[in-house]
Parts: C-alpha cells; sequence; structure tokens
C-alpha cells in the first residue's frame, strides 16, 4: 500500500534526531514540511527530494503530502520536535479522509518539553500539564480555563507557543492567571532555541516570567509546581524518593 509517514525530528533535528526518523526519512522518496524545519535537514540528506511551504499553510502541505503518497511516491511529513505534539499526525490523518486509502506511519520525536527540561535540569519529573497559548485554533478562554485547572491541581505546567509579537501580551496574562494559585516566588526557567543554534536558558521566579520580554516563539517555558527547587542552578522537581525514606 502507498505510505506516508510523519516524522519528528526532534527539537532541533541534530543529534536528538532519532535513528528511527533518520530512517523513515531516507526511505522516503519525498520530504515536505514548513520552510525552517526543511532548512535543518536540508544539509543532511542533500540527494532527497524536499518540498517546504510557508506558516500557515498547514492543510495545504498535508493535502499535497497524500496525494503525493496516493500517487505512488513514498513520502514523509516532517514537523519539529515530536510529530503528533501540535504536530501534524493528526491533520494527516484528518485530510487522509478525503482520499483512497493509505499507509500512515506516526514516528515519533523528542518533544520540546523534553528537550528544554533537560537543559533546565530536571523539571518534568512529577505530573505535568503541556499548555500551549496559541489562540489561533483555540479559544483563549479555554487556554485560560485549562491554566487555571493545571495550576489548581498542582502540575508543573510546560507552556508552547508562548509569545509572539501580535500576541505579545499572552505570557503575562497566563502568569496573572497562575498567580492567582501559585506564589510568585514559584521557580520557572525558559529555553529558547533548544538543539539549535543560539540556544539559551533562564530560571526565574514566576513574577519575574510575568514580566519577562525576552520569552518568543522559539521559546519552551516552564514553571514548577510546589515542590520544584533549585539545586546548584537547575530546576528540580523531586519525584519524591528521598522524602520518602525521610
Ligand atoms: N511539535 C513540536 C511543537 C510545535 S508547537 C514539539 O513537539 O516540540 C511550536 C512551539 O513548540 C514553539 O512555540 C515553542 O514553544 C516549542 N518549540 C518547538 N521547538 C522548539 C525549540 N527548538 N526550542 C524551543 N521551543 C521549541
Amino acid at each position: 500500500m502507498q505510505k506516508l509517514t510523519v516524522i519528528g525530528l526532534g527539537p532541533g533535528a541534530g543529534l536528538d534526531l532519532t535513528l528511527r526518523a533518520r530512517e523513515a526519512i531516507e526511505s522516503s522518496d519525498l520530504i515536505v514540511g514548513y520552510t525552517a524545519y526543511i532548512a535543518l535537514i536540508r544539509d543532511a540528506f542533500p540527494h532527497k527530494e524536499m518540498v517546504s511551504t510557508g506558516m500557515k499553510k498547514e492543510v495545504d502541505r498535508c493535502r499535497l503530502a497524500v496525494e503525493a503518497a496516493v500517487s505512488g511516491k513514498t513520502t514523509a511529513v516532517v514537523c519539529s520536535g515530536d510529530s503528533g505534539i501540535y504536530g501534524m499526525a493528526g491533520l494527516i490523518y484528518e485530510v487522509a479522509q478525503d482520499y483512497p486509502p493509505i499507509d500512515i506511519e506516526v514516528v515519533p520525536g523528542i518533544t520540546a518539553a523534553c528537550g528544554g527540561a533537560a537543559v533546565l535540569g530536571a523539571p518534568l519529573t512529577h505530573d505535568f500539564a503541556v499548555i500551549s497559548l496559541s489562540d489561533l485554533l483555540t479559544p483563549w478562554e479555554k487556554i485560560e480555563r485549562r491554566l487555571r485547572a493545571a495550576a489548581e491541581a498542582d502540575f508543573v505546567i510546560c507552556l508552547y507557543n508562548p509569545r509572539s509579537r501580535s500576541r505579545a501580551d499572552m505570557l503575562r496574562r497566563a502568569c496573572d492567571i497562575l498567580l492567582a494559585a501559585k506564589g510568585g516566588d514559584t521557580p520557572c526557567g525558559y529555553v529558547k532555541n533548544i538543539g539549535r543554534e543560539g540556544q539559551t536558558s533562564v530560571v526565574l521566579s514566576l513574577s519575574q516570567l510575568r514580566d519577562c520580554e525576552d520569552v518568543d516563539m522559539f521559546t519552551t517555558v516552564f514553571i514548577g509546581n510546589e515542590q520544584t527547587k533549585l539545586l546548584n542552578g537547575k530546576l528540580v522537581t523531586p519525584r519524591g524518593y528521598l522524602q520518602r525514606e525521610e
């Protein structure tokens, strides 16, 4: 059957690109992806046919890929991080409904939450919630509800799409919601350009995060829970092993 693979490249498509993802790229005739992600892998696979499409062209990109697969080309769609976490995997399954059946394989990747957590220390060692602050596809009221619920339940919280030029105040609004349930000194951190050139990380308090202008769309933000602490500058959420022995 005709084959379409949805591949997560990891945060930077460098050392965090899995062997399985690499092999899936190698065995595809055509690679389709957002311009910035194709750029990440272009040099590593110089002989592959690749097609890139712009931002907000997700449906077109998926149709193009499904049509290529239906026509007999082994095709791959690449996404940054994981292919199913705010990635193209779901949309590929949806779009494929309109076409003759093809074999779809999802190849997972290291999501920004895992990549960023490893840079900051070990903030995700206990229950955590991942929330995107993008209201392009989700009403802001629903995002607020999820933020409130995650803060109330004392999850460590990981924010994707934390801030853009057109939505500059969203991180501040999110922090205000979290501050209703959490202390201003809650340890937080963010990592920019995880696994890519220019990777930087910052540890700061929730109050400082609220007024932080440095966070952008290439940043993943981490907000600690009641147990999260700083150990030698690293953000750590204990699972509780040592505390059990006390
Ligand atoms: N599928 C991706 C997420 C896409 S949503 C994944 O699993 O990682 C896009 C958001 O992910 C960005 O706004 C940012 O918050 C986060 N992100 C993705 N790659 C990143 C990177 N290399 N460095 C920092 N944040 C990243």
